[in-house]
């Protein structure tokens, strides 16, 4: 992949426009895939709770009869087995022990089944730093995208729809500084291919251009991404004149200062996915505004009621014998909501929004931790305005340097009443540092994150990467 990122970036744009369509092609054939795969589970999205029960507990336990006859972890709760059956799995699940992404990283042999040769590998990192690497079935790796995919679907998508992403693709290379066109067109499969790292207020407005020409039905992209698109398109008095069906967003939390001016700008429902890269868990947001989750790729202990929902979130395969994850950390806080029922008629199981990944926290002397939902409360209470972007990082115990992506005299204007509302939020027990910066630390992915703990045992890049 790299080699051919190396031939890709020293192309010409002709050459490059081909690649992306014939990438499209491939595309194309997937897309039918996850299509047949989800026209396959679409039952489970309205089974009654039994019914659901039964699903989860009949996979759970063949996955733990599974692991700990092929395991070398798993190999010393084989006594386990003997007790094992589909009605008593919850409680023979509780008796495994939790493990977390150091567990695995520290042998990781022993947790790949015996004998297995055909797998595919998904690259995740996150909560700890520490890159993991999952080796899962085709099926697995599939069902996972095809769950992504089924949040599109939920929102509508019909034959022939467009598609624009702001996902972090690296469509252009990061040498070309000022592109033309800050964009790819993907005719085979309809996809328009923004540059996320080519945002700026020129590129945004060529942007806004190209998508009233082509009027996609969805813009899918990170919160961050659509927010700073939106804030320039905004700021140039730039008019979208089409209604997209949805926004959808991903792999980051969405605050409430960013929904409010995509919304503005776009004048469009969002909709969000939350996933993983460990293909254990995903939920997608319906109509109604309500996160639901699969049934058929993981079990989030606590979906039912029937076990604890611990913090952070645990999670157990249904699917994946190559390398089954068994009451694995993700890493999230996930709140789930058994008796919620939601209005969009589907009974899958419903969690909160996921607002913070653990590590996302600034932490006060005195211990405080503060969300990220509560230091955006510092910007929007005095509707600070023309701040492009912004991000809160914490290096040291007692201070926090927060960076602002602003004009010279919006960053005048403001520094001090951002500075005191933040001594709100923290409760007057930081320092705090307001720097105006010409860029925010965007992550190779394309990501950024609002709030960055450095005090927390080191820190990389969001953990999953949904649809790219
Ligand atoms: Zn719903």
């Amino acid at each position: 992949m790299d080699r051919f990122k190396k031939i890709y970036d020293s192309s010409g744009r002709a050459l490059r426009v081909l690649y992306i369509n014939a990438f499209g092609l491939r595309n194309n054939s997937r897309y039918r895939q996850w299509e047949r795969l989800l026209d396959g589970i679409e039952y489970t999205e309205r089974l009654d709770r039994e019914g659901q029960i039964r699903f989860v507990q009949e996979r759970l336990s063949e996955i733990i009869g599974f692991a700990i006859n092929n395991v070398p972890y798993y190999k010393k709760f084989s006594s386990l087995g003997k007790d094992l059956n589909a009605s008593n799995v919850y409680k023979i699940l509780e008796e495994l022990p939790v493990i977390g992404k150091e567990d695995i990283n520290r042998e990781p042999e022993a947790f790949l089944s015996v004998g297995r040769r055909n797998y595919m590998t998904s690259k995740t990192s996150g909560t700890t730093g520490t890159p993991l690497y999952v080796r899962m079935d085709r099926y697995t790796f599939l069902l996972g995208d095809a769950l992504w995919w089924r949040r599109t679907r939920w929102a509508g998508f019909e034959k022939g729809d467009w598609i624009a992403r702001l996902v972090g693709d690296p469509i252009i290379p990061l040498r070309v500084k000022e592109p033309k066109k800050p964009w790819i067109i993907s005719g085979l499969d309809r996809r328009i291919y923004l540059s996320t790292f080519h945002l700026s207020r020129d590129t945004a407005v060529k942007i806004g251009e190209l998508l009233n020409r082509k009027r996609p039905a969805y813009i899918m992209g990170y919160p961050s991404s659509l927010e700073i698109l939106s804030n320039y398109l905004d700021e140039s008095g730039f008019e979208i004149q089409w209604r997209p069906k949805n926004i959808l967003f991903s792999s980051e939390p969405m605050y409430t200062h960013q929904e409010k001016i995509i919304r503005r700008v776009f004048k469009s429902d969002i909709r969000g996915l939350y996933g993983s890269g460990e293909k254990v868990i995903s939920a997608a947001q319906c109509a109604e505004g309500t996160y639901h989750l699969s049934l058929v790729d993981g079990y989030l202990e606590g979906q039912f009621g029937i076990m604890e929902n611990r913090q952070p979130g645990l999670v157990t395969t249904l699917t994946n014998k190559v390398m089954p994850l068994i009451r694995y950390e993700i890493g999230d806080v996930i709140k789930a909501e058994p008796s919620f029922n939601c209005g969009c008629g589907r009974t899958l199981p419903v969690i909160d929004p996921v607002i913070t990944k653990q590590e996302d926290w600034v932490i006060t002397p005195s211990g405080r931790k503060i969300a990220p939902s509560a230091i955006v409360w510092a910007f929007i209470h005095q509707d600070i305005r023309g701040i492009h972007k912004a991000q809160v990082v914490q290096e040291e115990a007692g201070s926090v340097k927060v960076y602002v992506n602003t004009g010279e005299s919006n960053f005048l204007k403001y520094k001090d009443v951002l500075k005191e509302s933040m001594n709100k939020v923290f409760f007057d027990e930081m320092d705090i540092e307001i720097i105006r910066a010409d860029r925010i630390d965007v992550k190779q992915s394309g990501k950024s994150r609002f709030v960055v703990n450095k005090l927390r045992r080191g820190f990389e890049d969001a953990a999953a990467d949904p649809e790219s």
